[in-house]
Protein backbone atom coordinates (compact mmCIF):
# COMPACT_ATOMS: atom_id res chain seq x y z
CA UNK A 1 0.00 0.00 0.00
CA UNK A 2 1.41 2.98 -0.78
CA UNK A 3 0.26 6.34 1.19
CA UNK A 4 1.12 9.58 -0.42
CA UNK A 5 1.63 12.69 1.73
CA UNK A 6 0.35 15.79 0.00
CA UNK A 7 0.99 17.93 3.37
CA UNK A 8 3.33 17.90 6.31
CA UNK A 9 2.99 19.03 9.57
CA UNK A 10 6.60 19.42 10.75
CA UNK A 11 9.11 21.26 8.10
CA UNK A 12 12.06 18.97 9.73
CA UNK A 13 13.09 15.61 12.24
CA UNK A 14 16.38 16.25 14.08
CA UNK A 15 18.22 12.93 14.26
CA UNK A 16 21.22 12.11 16.72
CA UNK A 17 23.09 10.30 19.05
CA UNK A 18 22.36 12.28 22.57
CA UNK A 19 24.38 10.63 25.26
CA UNK A 20 27.41 8.41 24.96
CA UNK A 21 28.47 6.54 28.19
CA UNK A 22 26.06 8.95 30.06
CA UNK A 23 27.86 12.05 28.97
CA UNK A 24 26.11 14.10 26.29
CA UNK A 25 27.78 14.06 23.15
CA UNK A 26 28.98 16.34 20.41
CA UNK A 27 26.40 15.90 18.25
CA UNK A 28 24.07 16.43 20.59
CA UNK A 29 25.16 20.02 21.58
CA UNK A 30 25.06 20.91 17.71
CA UNK A 31 21.38 19.22 17.12
CA UNK A 32 20.70 22.01 20.18
CA UNK A 33 22.21 24.43 18.37
CA UNK A 34 20.46 23.93 14.87
CA UNK A 35 17.40 23.54 16.71
CA UNK A 36 17.49 26.67 18.09
CA UNK A 37 18.16 28.20 14.62
CA UNK A 38 15.92 26.67 12.79
CA UNK A 39 12.88 28.05 15.42
CA UNK A 40 14.60 31.35 15.03
CA UNK A 41 14.41 31.08 11.25
CA UNK A 42 10.44 30.27 11.86
CA UNK A 43 10.93 26.51 10.63
CA UNK A 44 8.38 23.60 12.48
CA UNK A 45 10.72 21.35 13.90
CA UNK A 46 11.15 17.98 15.77
CA UNK A 47 14.28 17.23 17.80
CA UNK A 48 14.06 13.32 18.54
CA UNK A 49 15.26 12.76 22.05
CA UNK A 50 16.69 9.51 22.46
CA UNK A 51 16.59 9.80 25.88
CA UNK A 52 13.34 8.70 26.26
CA UNK A 53 14.41 5.15 24.82
CA UNK A 54 17.39 5.05 26.96
CA UNK A 55 14.55 5.17 29.84
CA UNK A 56 12.32 2.58 28.03
CA UNK A 57 9.53 4.56 27.35
CA UNK A 58 7.38 2.11 25.49
CA UNK A 59 5.96 5.11 23.61
CA UNK A 60 8.99 5.95 22.20
CA UNK A 61 8.98 4.39 19.23
CA UNK A 62 5.19 5.63 18.41
CA UNK A 63 6.31 9.10 19.25
CA UNK A 64 9.44 8.74 16.58
CA UNK A 65 7.15 6.83 14.22
CA UNK A 66 4.59 9.71 13.86
CA UNK A 67 7.14 12.58 13.59
CA UNK A 68 8.88 11.04 11.23
CA UNK A 69 5.56 10.68 9.06
CA UNK A 70 5.14 14.48 9.89
CA UNK A 71 8.11 16.00 8.83
CA UNK A 72 9.08 16.70 5.42
CA UNK A 73 12.94 16.70 5.58
CA UNK A 74 15.31 14.61 8.30
CA UNK A 75 18.71 16.39 8.98
CA UNK A 76 21.16 14.13 10.64
CA UNK A 77 23.77 15.42 12.93
CA UNK A 78 27.00 13.10 12.89
CA UNK A 79 30.51 13.23 14.24
CA UNK A 80 31.26 9.53 14.28
CA UNK A 81 30.33 6.62 11.97
CA UNK A 82 29.40 4.87 15.15
CA UNK A 83 27.25 7.72 16.62
CA UNK A 84 25.01 7.53 13.21
CA UNK A 85 24.98 3.98 13.12
CA UNK A 86 23.73 3.53 16.71
CA UNK A 87 20.37 1.49 17.12
CA UNK A 88 17.44 4.58 17.50
CA UNK A 89 19.83 6.88 14.84
CA UNK A 90 19.95 4.59 12.16
CA UNK A 91 16.19 3.43 12.26
CA UNK A 92 15.34 7.06 12.00
CA UNK A 93 17.49 7.80 8.63
CA UNK A 94 17.05 4.53 7.33
CA UNK A 95 12.60 4.35 7.81
CA UNK A 96 13.22 8.04 6.22
CA UNK A 97 14.85 7.24 3.26
CA UNK A 98 12.96 3.78 2.91
CA UNK A 99 9.70 5.79 2.91
CA UNK A 100 11.33 8.12 0.43
CA UNK A 101 12.60 6.01 -2.18
CA UNK A 102 9.49 4.10 -1.86
CA UNK A 103 7.37 6.58 -2.94
CA UNK A 104 5.44 7.13 0.71
CA UNK A 105 7.17 10.53 0.67
CA UNK A 106 8.30 11.22 -2.81
CA UNK A 107 8.87 15.04 -2.49
CA UNK A 108 10.99 13.78 1.78
CA UNK A 109 14.77 14.69 1.61
CA UNK A 110 17.85 13.73 4.19
CA UNK A 111 20.43 16.00 4.38
CA UNK A 112 23.25 15.44 6.37
CA UNK A 113 25.29 18.16 9.24
CA UNK A 114 28.78 16.71 10.27
CA UNK A 115 31.74 17.72 12.31
CA UNK A 116 35.22 16.52 11.66
CA UNK A 117 33.31 13.16 10.76
CA UNK A 118 35.24 10.01 12.09
CA UNK A 119 34.51 7.14 9.81
CA UNK A 120 33.20 5.75 6.98
CA UNK A 121 29.72 7.80 6.17
CA UNK A 122 27.67 4.98 5.05
CA UNK A 123 26.27 4.35 1.20
CA UNK A 124 22.93 6.15 2.07
CA UNK A 125 23.66 8.94 2.89
CA UNK A 126 27.54 9.66 0.78
CA UNK A 127 25.43 11.80 -1.76
CA UNK A 128 23.22 13.69 0.65
CA UNK A 129 23.31 17.32 0.54
CA UNK A 130 25.81 18.04 3.63
CA UNK A 131 26.74 20.70 5.58
CA UNK A 132 29.71 21.77 8.08
CA UNK A 133 28.68 22.69 11.47
CA UNK A 134 30.04 25.99 11.47
CA UNK A 135 28.34 29.38 11.55
CA UNK A 136 28.73 29.33 7.59
CA UNK A 137 27.17 26.11 7.32
CA UNK A 138 24.28 26.84 9.64
CA UNK A 139 23.62 29.67 6.66
CA UNK A 140 23.93 28.15 3.91
CA UNK A 141 21.41 24.69 5.21
CA UNK A 142 19.27 27.37 6.97
CA UNK A 143 19.20 29.14 3.05
CA UNK A 144 18.60 25.76 1.34
CA UNK A 145 15.80 24.84 3.69
CA UNK A 146 14.22 28.38 2.97
CA UNK A 147 14.47 27.79 -0.98
CA UNK A 148 12.93 24.44 -0.50
CA UNK A 149 9.69 25.25 2.00
CA UNK A 150 9.54 28.42 0.08
CA UNK A 151 9.84 30.51 3.58
CA UNK A 152 11.80 33.93 3.38
CA UNK A 153 15.47 33.24 4.26
CA UNK A 154 16.33 35.51 7.82
CA UNK A 155 19.85 37.07 7.48
CA UNK A 156 19.89 38.51 11.47
CA UNK A 157 20.08 34.67 13.37
CA UNK A 158 23.47 34.27 14.23
CA UNK A 159 25.32 32.09 16.75
CA UNK A 160 27.69 33.34 19.30
CA UNK A 161 30.67 32.78 18.99
CA UNK A 162 31.64 33.59 22.96
CA UNK A 163 28.21 31.09 24.69
CA UNK A 164 27.63 29.40 21.33
CA UNK A 165 23.63 30.32 22.08
CA UNK A 166 21.49 31.71 18.96
CA UNK A 167 20.75 35.45 18.77
CA UNK A 168 19.18 37.77 16.25
CA UNK A 169 19.91 41.11 15.25
CA UNK A 170 17.63 42.62 17.28
CA UNK A 171 18.20 41.09 20.40
CA UNK A 172 22.02 40.71 21.47
CA UNK A 173 21.74 40.45 25.33
CA UNK A 174 21.80 38.08 27.40
CA UNK A 175 25.69 36.63 26.70
CA UNK A 176 27.03 34.74 29.73
CA UNK A 177 30.60 33.09 29.08
CA UNK A 178 33.68 31.97 30.20
CA UNK A 179 36.68 34.32 28.18
CA UNK A 180 39.28 31.50 29.01
CA UNK A 181 38.84 27.67 28.13
CA UNK A 182 38.59 25.10 30.93
CA UNK A 183 41.87 22.92 32.05
CA UNK A 184 40.89 19.49 33.26
CA UNK A 185 42.37 18.88 36.74
CA UNK A 186 41.38 16.09 39.29
CA UNK A 187 41.27 15.62 42.47
CA UNK A 188 41.27 13.16 45.59
CA UNK A 189 38.15 12.04 47.21
CA UNK A 190 37.09 11.53 50.59
CA UNK A 191 37.51 7.23 49.86
CA UNK A 192 40.31 8.29 47.94
CA UNK A 193 38.86 7.83 44.24
CA UNK A 194 40.16 10.13 42.15
CA UNK A 195 37.79 12.96 40.71
CA UNK A 196 38.16 14.49 37.68
CA UNK A 197 36.92 18.27 37.12
CA UNK A 198 37.18 21.31 34.92
CA UNK A 199 38.76 24.68 36.08
CA UNK A 200 38.54 27.57 34.99
CA UNK A 201 41.29 29.97 35.03
CA UNK A 202 39.48 33.54 34.60
CA UNK A 203 37.21 32.53 37.31
CA UNK A 204 38.74 29.74 39.84
CA UNK A 205 35.39 28.52 39.13
CA UNK A 206 35.99 24.16 39.54
CA UNK A 207 32.98 22.60 37.49
CA UNK A 208 31.90 18.49 37.46
CA UNK A 209 33.63 17.30 34.69
CA UNK A 210 30.77 15.47 33.33
CA UNK A 211 28.38 18.08 33.98
CA UNK A 212 27.32 19.96 30.95
CA UNK A 213 28.71 23.19 31.32
CA UNK A 214 26.00 26.40 31.00
CA UNK A 215 27.18 30.27 32.30
CA UNK A 216 30.11 32.50 32.54
CA UNK A 217 31.95 34.66 34.50
CA UNK A 218 31.73 37.43 32.14
CA UNK A 219 27.76 39.21 30.79
CA UNK A 220 27.84 40.81 27.59
CA UNK A 221 26.69 41.31 24.42
CA UNK A 222 26.21 37.99 22.03
CA UNK A 223 28.87 38.09 19.66
CA UNK A 224 29.36 36.61 15.99
CA UNK A 225 31.61 36.14 13.97
ZN1 LIG B 1 35.20 32.34 34.13
ZN1 LIG C 1 26.73 34.86 23.57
Amino acid sequence: MVRVKDFYMTDVFISFKNTYGGEPTRDSVIAKQLYDIMKAHGFDVFMSNSTLSECGNSNFKEEIDRALDECKYLVLVGTKEEYINSPWVKYEWDIFYQDIISGNKPDADIFCVFDSFEGTVPRTLRYKETFAATQDGFSALMAFLSSKTGRAKRSDVFVCKNCGKIFTAANMRGCKYHPKKPLPITERGFGGEIREFLLFPCCNKKIEKNNPHTGGCVFGFHKHL
